[in-house]
């Protein structure tokens, strides 16, 4: 019997979709990358998510790195045309060591633009794969998902509170993130994380950001740059009728 891999991201999409695919399937299992540089929050939003699935969910984690700067150090690398290597090392590997040929993968991709594309992008690039995408069926947004969470009685995590797109890798900040307005706020949350990674990624000699066509180091963002907005809640006559499924 195939196996159902609902992959967890202490996220709030992730959460949604995989609360939505267990209604179905009971049987899956909930997994997740465990990349050593979670935020704080997240442990105490994923435990109440498990209550809330009621299943356990299952910790994966690449034994050779402790984080996301320990791969960066190793690596001398952090992101750029080669991609992110704490994505491979933290995330990718961990998986292909668990998951095995014929299991189904479902992600928490939502049904906002930018989410399609890439779940299509994963298909497309994956062919032997099966993938699912609950929140994309349903027709659920990010924002969708956050009135829903509400509805639950569980805190979002904190990152989302503080401004944050999601619930990535904040004790160091994401890799992939080129946006000044992202490493703007991430400087005005967490000043010492910010510093430690301006100071690592200027010794590794990786230009972060991304601003007006030119790469920067993140100890040249301007001192008054302004920061990323947060995605507010949305609830319409489609999410009222998933948040009844969702507690059914
Ligand atoms: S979320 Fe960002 S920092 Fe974390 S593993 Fe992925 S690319 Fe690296």
């Amino acid at each position: 019997m195939n196996r159902h891999l609902c992959w967890f991201s202490d996220g709030i999409a992730s959460a949604i979709a995989t609360k939505f695919y267990l209604r179905d399937h009971p049987d899956a299992l909930v997994v997740r990358c465990h990349t050593g540089a979670e935020d704080e929050d997240n442990e105490r939003f994923r435990n109440e998510c498990a209550r809330w699935f009621n299943r356990e969910i299952i910790t994966l984690k690449n034994p050779d790195f402790e984080d996301t700067y320990a791969v960066w150090d190793k690596r001398r690398y952090i992101s750029g045309v080669a991609g992110a290597p704490c994505t491979m090392e933290l995330k990718v590997t961990p998986r292909l060591a668990f998951q095995l040929p014929d299991d189904v993968h479902v992600f928490g991709y939502t049904f906002d633009g930018n989410d399609r594309k890439r779940f299509k992008a994963m298909g497309d690039n994956y062919p032997d794969l099966s993938i699912r995408a609950p929140l994309i069926e349903r027709e659920i947004t990010k924002a969708n998902c956050l009135a829903m969470m509400q509805d639950t009685g569980i805190s979002e995590p904190r990152s989302y509170a503080m401004g944050f797109p999601n619930a990535n890798c904040l004790q160091s900040g994401c890799a992939k993130a080129t946006s000044p307005r992202y490493w703007s706020l991430f400087r005005k949350v967490f000043p010492d994380r910010f510093t430690r990674t301006a100071a690592v990624s200027r010794e590794i000699g990786c230009r972060m950001l991304e601003m007006n066509d030119e790469r920067l180091f993140l100890d040249e963002l301007p001192a008054d740059y302004p920061t990323m907005n947060a995605v507010a809640p949305a609830c319409d006559f489609l999410c009222h009728i998933n948040g009844q499924d969702l507690a059914a």
